[in-house]
Order: structure tokens, then sequence, then C-alpha cells
């Protein structure tokens, strides 16, 4: 299975691919967080990247394809993934098209989750993430057991400077003009589903199951 989870910022799709990696045993690919855990390791990609992610812009295409394409030929990756913010743009979909080709593969669903504008803005400015281990919280929707304390594994909680108000309405605006274009491109292809985001994180899980449920 190869999945490919989409919705605006803040749709909760790095929330639910979380589980849906523990219950299915995927492998997660989230571009977000491989630049994140590589400007931690201060890497010269992720210290390029982190350039783009304050000012909540997307990151250049042929950097985000190179980190996605080593990526892929890892082991892991082979049999069932889920990609998690990538691509973001209909060139990075061409080149994913073209990556899976090569590799004799292609996607087996995209997933839409679809939410309303305002809840994104009180969803991502109250969105938290373990400096560790990168998990995510939300102060009102998914609070940690003790405050600013990372339940898994105890690493300090942060708010990601591109969750701040003004680089939330950039992202937003971007998605409009650049991601949502994807979503035409993928109905073509006949494999797009819409889930709707603005039910409860457990009824959206499920929803999100059903769907996985009639693919196999
Ligand atoms: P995310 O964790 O998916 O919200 O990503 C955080 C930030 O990383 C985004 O706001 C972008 O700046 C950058 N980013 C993540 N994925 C991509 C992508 N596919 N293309 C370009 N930039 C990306």
């Amino acid at each position: 299975m190869k999945l490919l989870l989409m919705g605006p910022p803040g749709a909760g799709k790095g929330s639910q691919s979380e589980r849906l990696v523990k219950d299915f045993e995927l492998t997660s690919i989230s571009t977000g967080q491989m630049f994140r855990e590589s400007h931690r390791n201060e890497e010269p990609l992720g210290i390029e990247a982190m350039r783009y992610i304050e000012r909540g812009e997307l990151v250049a295409d042929d950097i985000t394809n190179e980190i996605v394409r080593k990526r892929l030929l890892k082991e892991d990756a082979e049999r069932c993934f889920i990609l998690d913010g990538y691509p973001r743009t209909v060139s990075q979909a061409k080149a994913l098209d073209d990556m899976l080709a090569k590799m004799r593969s292609k996607l087996t669903a995209v997933i839409n989750i679809t939410v309303d504008k305002k809840a994104i803005l009180e969803r991502m400015v109250g969105r938290r993430v373990c400096k560790q281990c990168g998990l995510s919280y939300h102060l009102a929707f998914k609070p940690t057991r003790q405050d600013g304390i990372c339940d898994v594994c105890g690493g300090t909680l942060y708010q990601r400077p591109d969750d701040q108000l003004e680089s939330v309405r950039n992202r937003l605006e971007i998605y409009e003009s650049k991601t949502q274009p994807l979503l035409a491109y993928y109905k073509g292809r006949g494999i797009l589903r819409e889930v709707d985001g603005m039910q409860s994180f457990d009824a959206v899980y499920q929803a999100i199951c059903a769907v996985l449920k009639e693919l196999t």
C-alpha cells in the first residue's frame, strides 16, 4: 500500500499519519519532519531548507525531490509507505511519478482531508512539537500529560516558527495556489478520495480506515 495524505496545513495529516503508521506498519515519509531532523543535525540541506520554512515558504523543488528520492530507495519504503506533506506542487507530483515508475511502482491512493479555513488557524497556532522525537500535540485538542513535556520520550515541546500566525497565513495562501491544483491532478487519475476533517480525530481516522478497507 502506497498512500499519500493530503490536506491544508493543520488538517491533521501528521497526527493521522502517526496513527496509521502504528496500526498498519507503514513507513512514514514526511518531508517536513525530514527537513526538521536534518536541521537539528546541523546538515547543510536542513540549514538551507529552514531558511524557506521559517518564512512559511515552500522549500525549492530540487532540494525536496532529492530528499524524497533518497528516502524511497531505503529498504523500509519498498512495500508500504505513507507520504505526508509531499508532493506539494504539480512539479513534485510529476517527479514522484517518475521516481515510482523507475521502481516499477505507483501510488495506491491519495486521501484528501478537507477542513474549514477558520478551523485551520485555530489548530495551527495551538500546535506544539517535541524537539526530540518530532511528535505533534495541541494545547487544546491533544494536550500532553505534563505541560510542555512529550508523553512518549520526555522531550521539550516547542512551537514551530512556521506555526506562528503570519507564517500560517502565508502557508495557507501557498497551499491554495500551489498545492490545491494537485487535487485535480490526482482526481484525473481516479485515485483521489476525500475525508471530512471537521470531525473528531477518531472519526477522521475511522473514515480513512474505511477508504483503506475499500482499497484492499
Ligand atoms: P510540514 O511539517 O509538512 O507542515 O512542513 C513544514 C514546512 O516544510 C513547510 O511549510 C515547507 O516550508 C517545508 N516543506 C515540507 N514539505 C515540503 C514540500 N513537499 N515541498 C516544499 N516544502 C516543503
